[in-house]
């Protein structure tokens, strides 16, 4: 396909995309130009919904971005997503969100997608099954309270999990978020590190995936610059989640 239509294409997904989420505000493909990396198509999920990453076809990502929100490198990083007109998840912790509930909301007013990371970062593994389930209710009551909206979708902190925990979660109504091309920019890798190792793990799992940064760090907003750009080179298409209603 020339890259000319391919952009034109990108560039009616992305409008869909916009309607299809109420008119939130966001950026435009007109303030992007045709060659932004964009949005080709948007997934709800559901308690019932298989795993996301069953969803995706190959060439497709999803962007996550997990921990925040954090004081300006969590806007850094919005603005290098606006820059290329495209959407990501934002799993915020608990305790962080209640601290700034205004910029929680911001990311949501911005068009992408929040779903909640436990309360404290605890490795809920080493809790009781009970406890695990209390930290992570409380995470998204007050990151549900932040945003004032509901917030289901929810990442593991350290992905750590186990069947029963999963199902427990499950149970509790919150939709579990996996991660299949981990950055490990938690190392304080380089932009270009994380980023190879990104798109290595793509290309292990037929060139399609969950990607995960965090928006946190120092680097954050030159590592999403970077990946969008290496994405878009390699023809990648983007993929968001909507917030579910409930
Ligand atoms: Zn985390």
């Amino acid at each position: 396909m020339c890259p000319a239509f391919s952009a034109l294409l990108r560039a009616t997904a992305l409008s869909g995309a916009i309607l299809l989420t109420g008119g939130l505000e966001g950026p435009s493909q007109a303030q992007c130009g045709p060659d932004a990396l964009g949005v080709s198509r948007t997934l709800m999920l559901t308690a019932e919904s298989p795993p996301p990453y069953d969803l995706l076809e190959p060439g497709e990502v999803i962007l996550t971005f997990d921990d925040g929100p954090a004081t300006f490198r969590t806007k850094r990083v919005m603005k290098a997503l606006d820059q290329e007109c495209t959407r990501a998840t934002f799993f915020l912790l608990g305790n962080e969100a209640e601290v700034r509930p205004g910029l929680a909301k911001d990311i949501r007013e911005a068009g992408h997608t929040v779903g909640s990371h436990s309360l404290d970062h605890a490795r809920l593994t080493n809790l009781s099954l009970a406890a695990a389930v209390e930290n992570a209710e409380a995470g998204k009551t007050a990151v549900e309270a932040a945003i004032g909206q509901p917030t289901p979708l929810f990442r593991f902190p350290y992905v750590a999990t186990n069947p029963e925990l999963s199902q427990a979660i499950r149970a509790a109504g919150m939709i579990e978020v996996a991660v299949t091309a981990d950055g490990a920019d938690w190392t304080y890798n380089t932009p270009e590190e994380a980023v190879e190792m990104i798109l290595a793990k793509l290309e292990q799992h037929g060139r399609r995936g969950m990607v995960l940064l965090h928006d946190p760090q120092e680097n954050s907003a030159a590592r999403t610059r970077l990946l969008l750009q290496a994405l878009k080179e390699q023809g990648y298409r983007v993929v968001a989640l909507e917030q579910p209603e409930g």
